[in-house]
C-alpha cells in the first residue's frame, strides 16, 4: 500500500441538539476556544454535522468569519428530487457547501430500519453529488459476543461499497453500537483491530491508493481524556465525537489531541 499522510479528521456529531441560534453561539465559542488555545488549523481537518436547520446558519457564520470548520449533514436521501415528502437531496446539501454526510449512522440503522442496501444507495447518492460519505460502521453488543468485533462491521463496510467507482474519496467511521453513548470506549486497541481490516476492505473494493488515503475514524464515547490513545494507533485516522461535541472545552480538547499526545 501507498505511503500518504492522512490529514487527521475530528467530526463533531451533534444529533438532534442545538437549534441554529445555539449552533451559532457553539461555533462562535469553538472558534474563539481553539484561537485562545493557538491551535494550528491545518494540522487536523475539524467536521461539523449540525441538524438540517442548522446548516445554512452555520455556513453563513464560518463563511463570514472565515473559520476553518468543513460541513456535513447527518443524513440525504437516496433521491435527488421529487415527491419525497421530508427528504433532503444531496444536491441541497452540496449547494450549503457540505464536504461531508455521515450514512448509515447505527441510530439510523436502528430507528429508521436502514438496512445495507439503503446505506449503499446513500453512499451512492452522495457520491454523484460531489459528497465524501462518513460511512458508519459498528458492531452491537451482541454481535461481538456472537461473531467477534470486526465480522459485522466488514460485512456493513462491503455491503457499503458495492458498485462503487475505485478511486472515490470516502471516510469510514467504526462506531461500536455498544460504545456510542455509553460511556464505556472501545480501547485503542480494539478499534486498531477492526479499523485495519476495514481499510483492507477499503483497498479491496477502491484500491491500494484510497486505501492508503481513506480516513478511518473510531467513534463510541470519546473524549479529551481518551483521544489521544486512539490518534496512536496506526490505522485510526480521527473520531466521530457525538456527546463530547456539544461541549467546547471538550470538543476543543480533543481537536487539539497533538498537545497530549506527545507527537
Ligand atoms: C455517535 O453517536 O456517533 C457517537 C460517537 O456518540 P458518543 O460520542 O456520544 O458516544
Amino acid at each position: 500500500m501507498a505511503a500518504v499522510t492522512r490529514t487527521p479528521l475530528i467530526a463533531g456529531n451533534w444529533k438532534m441538539n442545538l437549534d441554529h441560534q445555539q449552533a451559532i453561539a457553539l461555533v462562535q465559542k469553538l472558534d474563539w476556544a481553539l484561537k485562545d488555545a493557538k491551535h494550528e488549523n491545518g494540522s487536523v481537518e475539524v467536521a461539523l454535522f449540525p441538524p438540517f436547520t442548522d446548516l445554512r446558519s452555520v455556513q453563513t457564520l464560518i463563511a463570514a468569519d472565515k473559520i476553518s470548520f468543513a460541513l456535513g449533514a447527518q443524513d440525504l436521501s437516496v433521491h435527488d428530487s421529487g415527491a419525497y415528502t421530508g427528504e433532503i437531496s444531496g444536491q441541497f446539501l452540496a449547494k450549503l457547501d457540505c464536504r461531508y454526510v455521515i450514512i448509515g449512522h447505527s441510530e439510523r440503522r436502528q430507528y429508521h430500519d436502514e438496512t445495507d442496501a439503503v446505506v449503499a444507495a446513500k453512499t451512492k447518492a452522495a457520491l454523484r453529488h460531489g459528497l465524501v460519505p462518513v460511512i458508519c460502521v459498528g458492531e452491537t453488543a451482541e454481535d461481538l459476543e456472537k461473531h467477534g468485533a470486526s465480522a459485522v462491521p466488514v460485512a456493513q463496510l462491503e455491503a457499503a461499497l458495492e458498485g462503487v467507482a475505485p478511486g472515490a474519496d470516502i471516510v469510514v467511521a467504526y462506531e461500536p453500537v455498544w460504545a456510542i453513548g455509553s460511556g464505556q470506549a472501545a480501547t485503542p486497541e480494539q478499534a486498531q483491530q477492526v479499523c485495519a481490516p476495514l481499510r483492507a476492505v477499503v483497498a479491496d473494493k477502491l484500491g491500494a491508493d484510497a486505501a492508503a488515503a481513506t480516513r478511518v475514524l473510531y467513534g463510541g464515547s470519546v473524549g479529551a481524556s481518551n483521544i489521544a490513545g486512539f490518534m496512536r494507533e496506526p490505522d485510526v485516522d480521527g473520531a466521530l465525537v457525538g456527546g463530547a461535541s456539544l461541549k467546547v472545552d471538550d470538543f476543543a480538547a480533543i481537536i487539539r489531541f497533538q498537545k497530549h499526545i506527545g507527537v
